[in-house]
């Protein structure tokens, strides 16, 4: 079952993100810096959104949408390896629901594997930020695994099943290695995401894939909801990419891209209705105090799933599989 569809795993969690929207808004506007595009380094950017607390502003020049002013890099780095006591608090939530390991996926039905089987069906394999090891769990039937995980409390339990390293990429020497690493998640709250494919580039042989799922910028739900939008919501999220701004990101730090796609509408009607009459209780798809909220979920997920309606570049999350090919170019 989807944690999603879970009443308890929804209540916690959105009470767990008021806990985070409250945070939010007592950061101080003196630990917040201005910066340039992360992705092409352009000061030229317009507004996007605002989350209640934070801006979200778009670079005019790549389309990246990034947090503006936000964090210093070095507050964000060490929230993630566990000064961070909010951060921590969630990775016990998903400790807590995600109890069972997922069965051998059919390399031809389950996305995740299949955008990469489908090209590499064998060969060693990095998950950069494997967190607690879901998706080594499954990548395990196919490709000889390892993990970079930098938080000690998931690190320790992606550790009991897999060789984990507990070091940023850049601080590890692990010489071009691999033939796929994998990104699940994560390129939205690092500072700096050139710095990091050019690590990977580093970890990967020639040809070598990488795999990228991020919360897409051009998606209808952040059309829809903008600043309540999941993804902007708190304070974690620092950069949402779409289809250029990534493509940027490739071309400068050696990589081509060979396929994008989106996934998940992430509008559902019981939130909808929620947004526009009770917006003061909206938070996208966390609307638990709802009634039945879990089941009319559930109901409506079916039935996406059934209609697979076509998303295009509008889906709420980008996949994209690019190649080490050694060319630089802005
Ligand atoms: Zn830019």
């Amino acid at each position: 079952m989807r944690l999603n569809h879970i009443k308890e795993y929804n209540r916690e969690i959105r009470a767990w993100l008021l806990k985070v929207f409250s945070l939010a808004a007592t950061i101080p506007n003196d630990q917040l810096v201005r910066k340039a595009c992360p992705v092409c380094n352009s000061s030229e950017s317009v507004f996007f959104a605002n989350n209640d607390h934070l801006n979200y502003e778009q670079c005019s020049q790549c389309g990246l949408v990034y947090m503006n002013p936000s964090p210093s890099a070095d507050v964000v780095a060490k929230g993630f390896q566990g000064e961070d006591a909010l951060l921590m608090e969630y990775f016990s939530l998903i400790n807590k629901y995600k109890t069972d390991l997922p069965l051998k996926p059919d390399p031809y039905n389950d996305d995740k594997i299949n955008d990469i089987y489908s090209i590499k069906p064998s060969g060693r394999l990095l998950d950069v930020g494997c967190s607690v090891g879901d998706f080594l769990h499954k990548a395990k039937y196919f490709y000889a695994v390892e993990g970079v995980e930098v938080n000690p409390q998931t690190a320790a339990i992606a550790e009991q099943y897999f060789k984990v390293h507990k070091k940023s990429l850049g601080e590890l020497s692990l010489g071009p290695v691999y033939d796929i690493v994998t990104l699940h998640q994560i390129l939205y709250g690092v500072p700096d995401p050139a710095g990091l494919l050019r690590d990977i580039h580093g970890v990967l042989k020639e040809d070598g894939l990488l795999y990228i799922n991020t919360p897409n910028a051009d998606s209808y739900a952040m059309a829809l909801y903008r600043g309540k939008t999941n993804h902007l919501y708190g304070y974690t999220t620092l950069n949402v990419f779409n289809e250029r701004s990534l493509t940027v990101l490739a071309r400068l730090t050696g990589f081509e891209i060979l396929s994008f796609r989106t996934e998940w509408l992430d509008i559902y009607l019981t939130d909808l209705a929620e947004f526009y009459d009770h917006p003061d209780h909206f938070i996208h798809k966390r609307n638990c105090h709802l009634p039945n909220y879990e089941e009319k979920i559930r109901q409506e997920d079916e039935f996406h799933q059934l209609l697979k309606p076509d998303l295009g570049k509008r889906g709420n999350y980008l996949v994209a599989i690019l190649q080490k090919n050694n060319v630089f170019s802005a």
